[in-house]
């Protein structure tokens, strides 16, 4: 089955006899049982929940896991399946990541006595001088937000070799329409479900995938335990949001080709970082491992005039965080999605005041532009 195929045909609810062709919402907080050691394979909602199991299939089928967990949001994902790791044990993490997974590194999991070390997991050279006897993990984002570097997840995997060390990509940026990690050696995959899988700006929710059955136990028991699960309607509008990921994607994509193009050659922009263009350092990389190369761009301007007057006069592009929604939004990461980045480190990563991003929607390319030009 080809993904766009996969995205509406992959699972199919046979829980019940009135042939409704979309997923029932389960609103049930507990089920109750036939009798005395029976069960229905249910018993409470955080535990397990027909709606929620659902869109947890969905995802390994479309990711190539063999399961799947579904959380509130991405960040309950990542805190969740930091549990997996022990005081002492150290983790790789790529260094232009989404902020709010270094805020949760920088501030929750290191008082946990976890070590991070963040690392430009673009270059293998660098993951290679970083990887010590306790390395239990490396923390992959690709391409990174914002400055849209890319890793190569076969070429790491290569370097782990045998090694007892799990590979974790955050995979929210492409989805798995466009990139599978788990084919190139990931062994749990993240999506922050919020973005690009529900794909309306119109709820939270967040996924582990992972490659092992015995990791995906150890978290569906961290998931029930620590108790951060979708709801049953949340499971719904993401399960409804995928049937049009394909869609979606291409004609994100397609936009925000035409968009680069176009602010490549804008004399007010300086820099335009998106890996669909061929001068991008990842652009052969982004093909040879993916399908596609998404619908995420950042840009610097000649001055911080011009990212303010874009950012203020736009009217069409929505001025908010958050990506992966059919409307194109514009961030600013330096007070925004990155404000939590110390300022030394923000320079170092080129996160300064005239560095916007732009999340590509799917309206008429032509109105995005013309947006663009009239605000700058
Ligand atoms: C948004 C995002 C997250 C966090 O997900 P939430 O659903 O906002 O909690 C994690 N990783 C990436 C790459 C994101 O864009």
């Amino acid at each position: 089955m080809k993904p766009e195929t996969a995205c509406i045909h992959a699972v199919r609810d046979e829980s019940h006899s009135t042939g409704a062709v979309t997923v029932p919402i389960y609103q049930s907080a507990t089920f109750a049982h036939p009798g005395v050691g029976h069960s229905t394979g249910y018993e409470y909602s955080r535990t397990q929940n027909p709606t929620r199991e659902h869109v947890e299939k969905l995802l390994a089928a479309l990711e190539g896991g063999v399961g799947a967990s579904a959380y509130a949001s991405g960040m309950a994902a990542v805190s969740t399946l930091m549990e997996l790791f022990s005081p002492g044990d150290e983790i790789i993490v790529t260094d232009d990541l989404y902020g709010g997974s270094i805020r949760l590194f920088d501030h929750v999991s290191i008082k946990n006595g976890i070590i991070i070390r963040y690392v430009d997991t673009s270059n293998l050279s660098a993951i290679e001088a970083a990887m010590t006897g306790t390395t239990k993990a490396i923390f992959i984002e690709t391409p990174t937000n914002p400055m849209m570097k890319v890793t190569d997840i076969a070429g790491v995997k290569a370097l782990i070799n045998k090694r007892d060390i799990l590979l974790i990509v955050d995979n929210t940026f492409l989805t798995p329409y466009f990139f599978n990690p788990i084919a190139l050696g990931a062994d749990i995959v993240v999506h922050s479900g919020t973005k690009y899988l529900a794909g309306h700006n119109d709820t939270l929710a967040g996924f582990l995938v992972t490659k092992s059955a015995e990791i995906g136990e150890r978290l569906h028991f961290l998931k029930n335990t620590i108790g951060g699960v979708l709801s049953p309607f949340d499971a719904f509008l993401v399960t409804r949001g995928i049937k049009t990921l394909a869609i979606r994607m291409e004609k994100a994509q397609k936009n925000a080709m035409a968009i680069a193009q176009w602010l490549k050659e804008q004399p007010k922009v300086t820099t335009v970082h998106y890996p669909g263009l061929p001068e991008h350092p990842a652009y052969e990389l982004s093909r040879r491992q993916a399908r596609g190369f998404g619908a995420m761009i950042s840009f610097s301007t000649d001055s911080v005039e011009t990212a303010q007057n874009i950012l203020n006069k736009t009217e069409l592009i929505l001025f908010a965080e958050s990506l992966g929604g059919v409307e194109t939004l514009v961030t600013y990461p330096v007070t925004q999605t990155h404000a939590y980045v110390p300022e030394a480190e923000r320079m170092k990563r080129g996160i300064d005041d005239k560095l916007l991003r732009l999340s590509v929607g799917i309206e008429a390319v032509e109105d995005i532009i013309g947006d663009l030009a009239r605000a700058m």
